[in-house]
């Protein structure tokens, strides 16, 4: 692997949230922010709803978070936006104060049909750095065991490529739960010469059915001894939870430790095991 342990620097926390639907979960999501902000990440995120269906949600969500003095960067997806849907939305975050976006090509609503989408997450970047230049810092998706979407991994590597010279800063992983994963795609950045830093996407393991679900439509790998012992303790709530926050835990030490430049951890909206994780691993206060 390319990059190499930092002697001098804080590994980078970030937090991602998605925006929620009902006053109550608003409500929640100030209490899960206050929650994980005593670590002092970097960052939290705000997905952005396939197709642009959260946009006026994703804008309330980062409005609450700097409303609460904390730094937030949302989710920017092509989607069905056309241009000026996108030019206003970059306009009013300038004016909000965000200086980060994550920049994604996006998933579309279930119905929508594949034959919606016309760009990649590299035009979106390229239309960013066109309407507002060098304003945002822009991170993009990146995919250690390969989108779903590729042909190979090859031809992933060279769309991500293309993305990263288009002007991205930095970019989040998928999560996965095989370290090998990154390395192997860290090995393979550096042979292709991107060397912006690439952060470990983390989803945090609290329950048996979410999980095979959601790594099923992402195309996540759950290695066979995960998802057996999961499906052992399914019954035993705080057994699965504890065991889950050893095995992120672990996974969390190997990528710190071979160099990975910080960890962004897929909340779900909840605080408990990425907290518990976080203070495990005893980087952040
Ligand atoms: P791209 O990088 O544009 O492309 C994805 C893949 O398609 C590439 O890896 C490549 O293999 C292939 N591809 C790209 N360009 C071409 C081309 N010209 N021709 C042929 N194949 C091509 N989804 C949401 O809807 N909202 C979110 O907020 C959100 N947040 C995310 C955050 C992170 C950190 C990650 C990892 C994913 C997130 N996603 C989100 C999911 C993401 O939108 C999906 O994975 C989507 O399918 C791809 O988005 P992308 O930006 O990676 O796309």
């Amino acid at each position: 692997m390319s990059q190499h342990p930092s002697t001098a620097s804080i590994p980078r926390l970030s937090f991602e949230f998605f925006p929620p639907r009902t006053e109550g979960g608003k409500a929640s999501l100030g209490r899960v922010a206050e929650k994980l902000n005593q670590l002092q990440p970097a960052f939290f995120s705000c997905t952005y709803g396939a197709g642009g269906s959260t946009r006026d949600g994703t804008c309330e969500t980062v409005k609450q978070l700097l409303d609460m003095g904390i730094d937030a960067a949302p989710h920017l997806s092509i989607g069905a936006d056309d241009e000026q849907q996108t030019f206003a939305l970059l306009d009013q975050y300038r004016d909000m104060g965000v200086r980060r976006i994550v920049a994604l090509r996006g998933d579309l609503p279930s119905g929508m049909g594949r034959t919606r989408i016309v760009n990649n997450a590299e035009s979106l970047v390229k239309r960013i750095r066109a309407h507002s230049g060098d304003h945002f810092q822009l991170e993009v998706a990146a995919y250690p065991e390969t989108h779903p979407d590729a042909r190979s991994p090859a031809e992933d590597l060279r769309f991500f490529s293309e993305k990263v010279n288009a002007g991205a800063n930095g970019a989040i992983t998928q999560y996965f739960f095989n370290p090998y994963a990154y390395f192997d795609f860290m090995d393979r950045c550096s042979q292709a010469g991107i060397d912006v830093p690439i952060v470990p996407g983390i989803l945090p393991i609290t329950n048996y059915e979410g999980l095979i679900r959601i790594s099923e439509k992402c195309g996540a790998d759950v290695p066979r001894w995960l998802r057996k012992r999961l499906e052992e303790l399914q019954e035993d709530e705080a057994g699965l939870k504890s065991f889950g926050v050893d095995v992120i835990t672990r996974l969390c030490e190997d990528l710190l430790a071979a160099g990975a430049p910080g960890l962004h951890f897929y909340t779900l909206n909840r605080w408990g095991a990425s907290l518990a994780v976080c203070k495990n691993l005893g980087h952040w206060a």
